[in-house]
């Protein structure tokens, strides 16, 4: 079901409403005839004969009980939070809060809340941005550059950016941390010097963050760690042998290692993540690892791209490299496999989903002597970055 067929749900307190009436008189007020927004009454400690004392004369008196009046349910009981942090839009209170809560837009007035309300109809979700970050392993710039990816190319172009690390574990942990990979060109949110998309608050590289960050998330931990404790949904999914260390994917709330497989990886995250609350997607590709070989590939790559190729210290014998190599070839016909898979992945998501896709690394074939990846060399350290709107929005 798309999000925009949910109602926005904002979360009131009864204790706050109770002591404070106005706020209840100016949300029934505001919000008559409307079906697209329920306040959530959270009646937590209430007894149902102190419910009925309270809320009830309140109710008749503002005309909550009338056809047509302001959407009102009172939620009386424990626990939970989390889903309904996960579920909620804002929470209309005059109170700080914390905890589930912390992460939520809050407003204490009913045009606050009315305004809270549209700018997420506009997003077309909760008012919280999801994310979903794709990585084809070991993709290189210049084969996703040459690859005919209609669907990607629908959406971005493909930028040149310097990956923070030569191998997939270490590299997925910065793309954790909210250190993807940098674009050379000073872009907003391709370079995080001028504009960090995602961003730690609370550790790792502040000075940059507080200049200028989209959102910004507050733990001490990842990114996938203080998403989840706001709220979002974190579902991954990893095709590399990284992936079956906890280390990488402890913090997600949902995780499947899937070895080399793109449809079992899209069907598991299609399967598990829920469109109508706020998400952070991960997945793994290892269709572009060697040995590139994909479902449906009639014939395998002759050369073994692997760093034991190496001569120490490296040195270019006379095979062919770079573009001329055979598996340059084979990782292109990859990438083409992966992008006509991105449909089936993209479908049923918020159009306000905000799409990371990028190499994790890249991968020499042969120039200067260097093969493979696990070394610093500018065809490893050099991927491709794109990032854009499922509704083709600007960011
Ligand atoms: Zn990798």
């Amino acid at each position: 079901m798309s999000s925009l067929d949910q109602p926005f749900i904002a979360l009131g307190f009864l204790d706050e409403i109770a002591a404070m009436p106005d706020l209840l008189a100016e949300y029934a007020q505001l919000f008559e005839g409307r079906t697209d927004v329920t306040l959530v009454v959270v009646a937590a400690g209430f007894e149902g004969i102190d419910l009925e004392r309270v809320l009830q004369p309140l109710a008749s008196a503002l005309g909550l009980d009338r056809d047509g009046s302001a959407d009102v349910v009172v939620l009386n009981r424990s626990g939970g939070e989390d889903e309904l942090a996960g579920r909620a839009g804002a929470l209309y209170t005059r109170r700080a809060h914390g905890g589930p809560f912390g992460g939520l837009p809050r407003a204490g007035d009913a045009g606050a809340l009315a305004r809270l309300v549209d700018a997420a109809r506009q997003d077309g979700a909760t008012g919280r941005p999801s994310y979903l970050l794709v990585t084809y392993d070991s993709c290189r710039l210049d084969v996703l550059q040459a690859a005919h990816t209609p669907v990607l190319d629908s959406y971005a172009p493909i930028v040149a950016a310097q990956t923070p690390a030569n191998f997939t574990y270490a590299a997925h942990q910065a793309f954790f941390v909210g250190m993807l990979p940098n674009a050379l060109e000073p872009l907003p949110y391709y370079n995080r010097f001028i504009h960090q998309l995602l961003a730690l608050g609370a550790v790792g590289e502040i000075h940059v963050v507080d200049k200028a960050c989209a959102h910004r998330v507050e733990s001490d931990v990842n990114l996938v760690a203080g998403l989840s404790a706001a709220g979002y949904q974190t579902v991954g999914s990893g095709a590399m042998n990284w992936f079956k260390q906890t280390a990488l994917t402890q913090w997600f709330e949902k995780f499947a290692y899937t070895g080399t497989d793109a449809e079992a990886q899209i069907d598991y995250l299609r399967r598990e993540i829920d469109p109508s609350r706020p998400f952070f997607g991960f997945v793994n590709f290892g269709e572009t690892h060697d040995p590139f070989d994909f479902k449906g590939k009639p014939d395998h790559c002759p050369i073994e791209v692997q760093s034991r190729l190496i001569e120490w210290p490296p040195v270019q014998n006379g095979r062919p490299v770079g573009r001329h190599s055979e598996a340059w070839g084979h990782q292109v016909r990859s990438a083409e496999f992966l992008d006509a898979q991105l449909p089936r992945l993209f479908d049923g998501l918020p159009g306000s989903t905000t799409v990371i896709l990028c190499g994790d690394h890249g991968e020499a074939f042969g120039e200067d002597g260097y093969w493979g990846h696990g070394v610093n060399h500018p065809s490893v350290l050099t991927v491709p970055l794109a990032i854009f709107r499922l509704d083709r929005a600007s960011l």
